[in-house]
């Protein structure tokens, strides 16, 4: 959200000008933050998944920012926390989807990162909280309203 992260527009604005700026996954647009985790179509296709998954758009944000306001919309805290997990789970596995692509030259689909979410995320938040009685089955149906 501060445009911290190293991207490579961001690097070659420090000064690390060696690096190519266009984005690796598509070769099409320059990789800056909101490109990464928002624009590029592989982002875009794990968007689109977590929106049908848990039934709250989040297709259309211009910003990182914007997308994390979103947990707000679910009416239960509980859905709101699990919501918001998911939202950072997702930017977490966008960012190592496109470090693979970078630095080991090999592609994560954007299937196996939905999947990554949820096994993960089931599995911290069944022992993290005091949702301990959840099933596997209703979070894969319904993550927000089982868990929330
Ligand atoms: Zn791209």
């Amino acid at each position: 959200m501060q445009h911290r992260i190293p991207v490579a527009v961001n690097l070659f604005a420090k000064g690390m000008g060696g690096i190519p700026p266009d984005c690796l996954g598509c070769l099409s647009q320059a990789e800056s933050v909101e490109h990464v985790f928002l624009k590029c179509h592989l982002a875009k296709d794990i968007w689109r998944a977590v929106s049908l998954w848990t039934g709250c758009d989040v297709t259309s944000f211009e910003s990182v920012s914007q997308l994390v306001q979103v947990a707000d919309e679910p009416t239960t805290v509980s859905g709101r926390r699990v919501l918001k997990a998911i939202i950072f789970v997702s930017l977490w596995l966008i960012w190592k989807q496109r470090n693979v692509r970078t630095f080991r030259h090999r592609s994560l689909s954007s299937e196996a990162v939905m999947e990554e979410t949820m096994i993960n995320l089931y599995g911290w938040i069944k022992n993290r909280s005091t949702l301990k009685d959840s099933v596997w089955l209703d979070w894969v149906k319904s993550p927000i309203y089982v868990m929330g």
